[in-house]
């Protein structure tokens, strides 16, 4: 059947989440204006939450997970977009509220979808994906608050993940002194290769201390939140900003005033699933110019859908190094 795809399909049964791969006609893709086809998706921490069930992630069942793909328009009820325009989605609740990406094809609003840059495949627009948008929210806010490259230091936190490793990419290529902080010391090479000037071990941030430590970075890209927060807080230089996005090593932040009215910090919060069209094709155009394309290469590796639920398993256990961009036709 010429319409029929293959689709990693997430359903709830009592407390039990299973994931399982479905031939689904297209009429059963949700009501929306633009038809695409998918060629790739990606994995970001929350797919992997989705895909294991282990958190409340997805909003209704059944649901197909994926929060960002590039692929191709096959029908647009859609002025903005022709049938052959690449695009590309990140954030807006799809793959939670909204089926998306881990699917050959997906149904959205045109609203939702951004033009993918010229200079982009659709395979590096999703190398970049949701993580890398996310990165790039984290420098502009930062730099929106007075951050320029200079002599102090700029950390990123859980820097071997996704959006850490395009992080350290971004900020070494605009010039600054970056120091990637992460938990396994059998990632130092690579994050040295993405530009990374100096290491930092996982202990060195999270282990409590008092009010205020060594005033260090001018700004800090924070993808842990938790303890690691609290530490980043503690060694902010003077009127140094964290842009707050993760927590992936925990919710739950303990920390004093003292970082706020001692040290003028700045603590910027990063949402990158409801960021206006003007705003994301900014940060795409930006992306499209400065991530470099060697280091994207380091960073990403290409697996084929049926691997999502192994994946999503490594991800949620912080093996994933970097990005993993799914190939949904593989
Ligand atoms: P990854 O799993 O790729 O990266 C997370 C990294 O965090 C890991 O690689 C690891 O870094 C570190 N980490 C994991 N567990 C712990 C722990 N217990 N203690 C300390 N560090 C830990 O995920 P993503 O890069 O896709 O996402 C990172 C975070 O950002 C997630 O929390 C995700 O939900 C969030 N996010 C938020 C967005 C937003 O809009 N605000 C958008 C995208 C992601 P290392 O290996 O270097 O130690």
């Amino acid at each position: 059947m010429d319409n029929a795809f293959t689709a990693l399909v997430l359903e709830q049964r009592a407390d039990t989440v299973s994931a399982a791969f479905q031939n689904l006609q297209r009429e059963a893709l949700p009501e929306a204006d633009v038809l695409v086809r998918v060629a790739y998706s990606s994995l970001n921490y929350k797919d992997g939450l989705a895909i294991t069930g282990r958190n409340k992630v997805v909003r209704r069942y059944p649901m197909v997970p994926g929060i960002d793909f590039a692929g191709t328009v096959e029908q647009s009820q859609s002025s903005s977009y022709q049938p052959g325009d690449r695009v590309l989605l990140t954030g807006w609740g799809v793959g939670e509220r909204h089926w998306g990406g881990h699917a050959q094809f997906a149904r959205v609003e045109s609203a939702w979808l951004v033009p993918v840059p010229a200079s982009l495949s659709l395979e590096e627009a999703m190398g970049i994906g949701t993580a890398g948008f996310t990165a790039m929210l984290c420098l502009m806010a930062l730099e929106a608050h007075g951050l320029a490259p200079g002599e102090r230091e700029v950390i990123v936190t859980g820097a071997a993940g996704g959006v850490g490793s395009l992080a350290v990419a971004l900020l070494a290529q605009r010039g600054y002194q970056v120091v990637a902080e992460t938990g396994r010391t059998d990632a130092h090479e690579y994050l040295r290769g993405l530009g990374a000037h100096k290491l930092l071990d996982r202990a060195a941030l999270a282990e409590p201390g008092g009010p205020l430590g060594t005033a260090r970075w001018a700004g800090a890209v924070d993808t842990v939140g938790g303890a690691m927060l609290a530490g980043v807080l503690r060694t902010l230089a003077y009127g140094g900003s964290v842009a707050a996005c993760g927590n992936a090593g925990g919710m739950d932040v303990h920390t004093t005033i003292l970082p706020f009215i001692l040290r003028a910090a700045n603590l910027l919060g990063i949402d990158s699933l409801p960021v206006p069209l003007e705003q994301r094709r900014q940060a795409w155009d930006r992306l499209a110019r400065d991530v470099p394309r060697d280091a994207l290469k380091r960073i990403v590796r290409v697996a084929p859908l049926r691997d999502l639920p192994a994946l999503a398993e490594e991800i949620v256990g912080g093996r994933i190094r970097g990005r993993v961009v799914i190939d949904v036709n593989a």
